[in-house]
């Protein structure tokens, strides 16, 4: 069976980035979110093996150190990484996978797995990127100044990946997503591989 293709997606805290992966994930068939491990406390709505696993830090740093993670790094003072075995098994069955990570992970997944797909999404202006973060209210005041912060140096890294998406509007920028995936699934090689006379 052809492998599956990943698509790795990276924004700024408060783009939209879980919004609009939610939303491709009900109306894409065949794609698998990858579920990270972070040492980030959950948040309100949640769930432990849906959103995040969420583990200790003694746990995260066991898991680096037996080389479980495709990539990890630090974000926002917390520890996040992608399972291996999770993302391969995936692959290897012919499913696409979807990766919801930041620029240094990102940057890790493209040297290890060249062929992945990297798409960046902006906001319309980095006021609307304040707004939103602050209308989502899940951080206190030095979390949002450290998110806000960061997200003038993750824009910087935007030249490096294959796409951008800007999200002003929710279903067009879903609509350039779905672009995205149905033309890589169109790949000649990827098309002639599982044709059949
Ligand atoms: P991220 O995962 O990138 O941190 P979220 O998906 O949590 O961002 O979105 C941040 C906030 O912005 C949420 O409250 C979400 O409902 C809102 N949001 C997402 N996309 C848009 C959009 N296109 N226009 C306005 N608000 C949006
Ligand atoms: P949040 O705490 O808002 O859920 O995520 C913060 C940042 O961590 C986001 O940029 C998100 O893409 C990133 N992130 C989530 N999971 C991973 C992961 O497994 N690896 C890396 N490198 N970043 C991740």
């Amino acid at each position: 069976m052809a492998q599956g293709d990943l698509f790795v997606i990276s924004a700024p805290s408060g783009t939209g980035k879980t919004t609009l992966c939610e939303m491709l994930l009900k109306e894409v068939p065949d794609i698998d979110f990858s579920v990270s491990h972070t040492t980030r406390p959950p948040r309100k709505n949640e769930v432990d093996g849906r959103d995040y696993h969420f583990v200790s830090r003694m746990k995260f740093d066991e898991m680096v150190s037996r080389g479980e993670f495709l990539e990890w790094a630090t974000v926002h003072g917390n520890c996040y990484g992608t399972s291996s075995r999770e993302v391969f098994s995936c692959l290897e069955a012919g499913r696409d996978v979807l990766l919801d990570i930041d620029v240094q992970g990102a940057r890790q997944v493209r040297e290890r797995f060249p062929g992945a797909v990297l798409v960046f999404i902006l906001p319309p202006s980095m006021a609307a990127l304040e707004e939103r973060l602050r209308a989502r209210g899940t951080e206190d005041a030095e979390r949002l100044r450290i998110r806000l912060e960061n997200a003038g140096l993750e824009v910087r890294s935007a030249p490096d990946y294959d796409y951008v998406v800007i999200n002003d509007e929710l279903p067009r920028a879903l609509e350039d997503l779905k672009a995205i995936i149905r033309a890589r699934r169109l790949r000649a090689q990827r098309v002639l591989s599982k044709w059949k006379i």
